[in-house]
C-alpha cells in the first residue's frame, strides 16, 4: 500500500471498522496542501480490499486536480463503504462513518456519491459537520446540476473556440447523451446560443420535453456515437470512450458533464488525440458542481458562476499546452494540477524556511 501511496502522492489512508455496525470503510486523503481534502462517499459492494483500495486511491487523486484545476482552496480525498447498499445500509452504519469522518478533524469534508443519498448524508450529518452537499432547506447550496451544466456548457464554447476557431455556436451541432439533470440544462444554455441538438437517452420521457422546448432530434444510443455532428457531450455513463467507441466517432470534439469518460485514462487520450479529436477532460468541464458546493466551506470572492465561467479559460490553456507539447489533453490537464499543487508546496515551504 504505501508504495501505492508514495506513487500517486497520497498522505493518508484511514482504515474505518466498527464491530458493533459492521462498517468497513476506507478513507482517501490525497492531499490537504491547497485545503482540506473534499470528495464524495460511495458504498459499493467491492470484490476484496485491493478493488476497494484502488477505487480510494484513485478518486481521491481525481479530487485533488478537480480542484486544483477549478481554483478552490481545497484538497482531494473520498471515501468507499464496502457493502451492499440495498442490504446492508442502514441509520447505525452511516452514524457510525459519520464519526469516524469526525474524527479527522475537518482534514477531510465528505459529500454524495455513489448509492449515498441526500437521506443518508443528513444521517452521517448528525455525527459531524465536516459534510457538504446538502439540500438548500438544510443549510446546504442543494441541487449542484445547474452549475454543472453551465461549466460545460463554457467548456463547449472553450473547445469550438479551439478546434473550430468559431467564438459563437449558432450552427454547431452537438449529440448530447443522456438528458438528466446536467443533460437537459445543459441543452437549454446550447439551444439558446443557437447550437443545433441530438439527443439520446435510454429513458424515453427524458428526451421528449427537449423535443418540444430546443427543436432537438433524437437518436438512438447507438446512432449518437457516429452522429455527423461537431461536438459529442456525454452526460450518462461513464467509461464511454473505449476501443470501440472511438473509432465511431465523427465529431471533432468531445465535452460533456459524465465523470471518468475514458475507459483507460492514458490510452484514450492519446487515441482521442490520434483522431484529431478534441477532448475536454471530464474533471475539468464538470467541476462546476464541485464548485457549488465548495460555497459551503467557506464564503469565497465572487460567485459560483463567476468561478464556473472560468472554466472556459482553463480548458483553453489546457488546449493550447497540450497542442505545443504534442500530446493529449488529459495527460495535459493532470500536469497542469500537479503544477498548481507543486507551486503551493513550494510557498508553504518558503514561509515555514524565512520563519
Ligand atoms: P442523471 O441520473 O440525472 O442523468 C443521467 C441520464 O443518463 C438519465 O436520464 C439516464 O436515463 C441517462 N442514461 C443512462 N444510461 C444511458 C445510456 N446508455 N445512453 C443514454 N442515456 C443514458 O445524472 P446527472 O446528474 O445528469 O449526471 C450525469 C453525469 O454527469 C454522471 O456521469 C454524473 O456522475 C456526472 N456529473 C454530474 C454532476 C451533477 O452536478 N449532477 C456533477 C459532476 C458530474
Amino acid at each position: 500500500m504505501f508504495a501505492d501511496m508514495e506513487q500517486m502522492g497520497h498522505e493518508q489512508v484511514v482504515y474505518c471498522f466498527d464491530q458493533t455496525t459492521g462498517l468497513r470503510a476506507l478513507i482517501g486523503i490525497h492531499s490537504t496542501v491547497l485545503g482540506p481534502a473534499l470528495g464524495g462517499c460511495r458504498m459499493w459492494n467491492y470484490a476484496n480490499e485491493q478493488e476497494a483500495l484502488r477505487d480510494v486511491l484513485r478518486l481521491s487523486r481525481g479530487m485533488t486536480y478537480k480542484a486544483a484545476l477549478a481554483g478552490l482552496a481545497l484538497g482531494g480525498g473520498k471515501s468507499v463503504i464496502f457493502g451492499d447498499p440495498v442490504k446492508h445500509k442502514n441509520e447505525a452504519l452511516l452514524h457510525s462513518f459519520g464519526k469516524f469522518v469526525h474524527s479527522l478533524g475537518g482534514r477531510y469534508i465528505t459529500a454524495q456519491d455513489v448509492s449515498i443519498s441526500n437521506t443518508d448524508l443528513l444521517h452521517i450529518r448528525k455525527e459531524t459537520e465536516h459534510v457538504v452537499g446538502l439540500p438548500a432547506d438544510m443549510g446546504g447550496t442543494g441541487d449542484p446540476s445547474p452549475m454543472t451544466a453551465l461549466g460545460v456548457f463554457n467548456g463547449i464554447k472553450a473547445a469550438v473556440a479551439h478546434r473550430l476557431q468559431q467564438d459563437s455556436l449558432r450552427g454547431v451541432r452537438v449529440a448530447v447523451q443522456g438528458c438528466g439533470s446536467v443533460g437537459t440544462k445543459l441543452c437549454h444554455l446550447l439551444h439558446n446560443e443557437g447550437a443545433e441538438l441530438w439527443i439520446g437517452d435510454i429513458d424515453a420521457s427524458k428526451t421528449a420535453p427537449l423535443v418540444a422546448s430546443c427543436g432537438a432530434k433524437v437518436l438512438d444510443s447507438e446512432a449518437l456515437l457516429p452522429a455527423e455532428v461537431d461536438v459529442f457531450a456525454p452526460c450518462a455513463l461513464g467509461a464511454i470512450l473505449d476501443d470501440t467507441s472511438i473509432p465511431q466517432l465523427r465529431a471533432k470534439i468531445v465535452a460533456g458533464g459524465a465523470n471518468n469518460q475514458l475507459a483507460d485514462e492514458v490510452a484514450h487520450d492519446q487515441m482521442l488525440r490520434a483522431r484529431n479529436i478534441l477532448y475536454a477532460p471530464d474533471y475539468v468541464i464538470n467541476a462546476g458542481g464541485l464548485i457549488s458546493v465548495s460555497y459551503e466551506v467557506k464564503k469565497l470572492a465572487g460567485t459560483a458562476a463567476e468561478k464556473t465561467t472560468a472554466i472556459y479559460a482553463t480548458l483553453l490553456e489546457i488546449f493550447r499546452r497540450a497542442t505545443k507539447q504534442g500530446e493529449g489533453t488529459g495527460k495535459t490537464a493532470n500536469r497542469l494540477a500537479e503544477e498548481r499543487v507543486q507551486r503551493q508546496t513550494h510557498a508553504s515551504a518558503r514561509i515555514c524556511n524565512a520563519s
